[in-house]
């Protein structure tokens, strides 16, 4: 695979695959094969630094230092990291709208092809011995008919020729959709949804948790939770996207 992710002012991404941008189905012409053209390009915004050396949110002042965030000095995150490829807002946001609503599977497979080229401040893919993707409860992946945190994690998975473990860790209650609800709702909401049915591929692992998208992160910290009390090493978590509208 081949693919190239510059992280400045300009965001260049070239990976090959697809032909037409996957956001406004125009014709990639220019030689380079990127998922977005250059028009649906500059909607698109990487997670850089300066950011939370937990959570990874950015910080406004660009001039400042990597450092804790005050939500993940107050409170219990349990995840040892989490990193995002790119803001959740235009471009990314209605790529992942068409892969997750449009049920698009090939748009998907090319953001999960970002994702395993992108960097991560302090996150690197080869320190991770196994990748688990959110799990949707059976009812949810009946509806969709495919898990998008699943489809993203088999492209990073087969980066680090790994293959990823779709069985270890499930949903058990089918919460409502957490976009519906508030922040604090989320959270109480997501408590004890999921069970870890496999202990002993879990057990001394250092897991990266695969999710589309981070809003509040109530989801990959429960995830997180169940998995360390059930023996995991160390939690880490990587999203397509980062929601970016609530404030620390
Ligand atoms: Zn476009
Ligand atoms: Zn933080």
């Amino acid at each position: 695979m081949k693919c190239t992710i510059r992280n400045s002012g300009a965001a260049v991404i070239e990976i090959v695959f697809p032909s037409r941008c996957v956001v406004c189905g125009d014709f990639l012409d220019d030689g380079i094969s990127r998922p977005f053209c250059m028009n649906c390009l500059s909607g698109f915004h990487l997670i850089a630094s300066p950011h939370c050396t937990r959570c990874g949110i950015p910080f406004s002042d660009l001039q400042g230092e990597d450092h804790l965030c005050g939500k993940c000095l107050s409170s219990e995150q349990f995840f040892s990291m989490a990193r995002a490829l790119g803001r959740y807002e235009d471009t990314l946001m209605t790529a992942i709208h068409t892969f997750k609503y449009g049920r698009n599977i090939p748009v998907g497979t090319a953001l999960g092809r970002m994702m395993a080229c992108g960097t991560y401040g302090g996150l690197s893919l080869e320190d991770f011995s196994l990748i688990l993707p959110v799990p949707l409860h059976p009812k949810r992946l009946r509806e969709r008919g495919f898990n998008q945190s699943g489809i993203l994690a088999r492209e990073i998975a087969r980066k680090q020729s790994l293959s990823v473990d779709y069985e270890s860790l499930e949903r058990t209650i089918d919460t409502e959709p957490q976009t519906a609800l508030r922040k604090t709702e989320r959270s109480r909401n997501i408590r004890g949804a999921f069970n870890v049915r496999n202990r002993h591929t879990i057990k001394g692992k250092k897991i990266l948790l695969i999710d589309d998208v981070f809003t509040t992160g109530s989801t990959v910290r429960e995830c997180a939770r169940v998995l360390l009390a059930n023996g995991a090493e160390d939690v880490a978590v990587l999203t397509l996207a980062r929601a970016l509208y609530h404030k620390h």
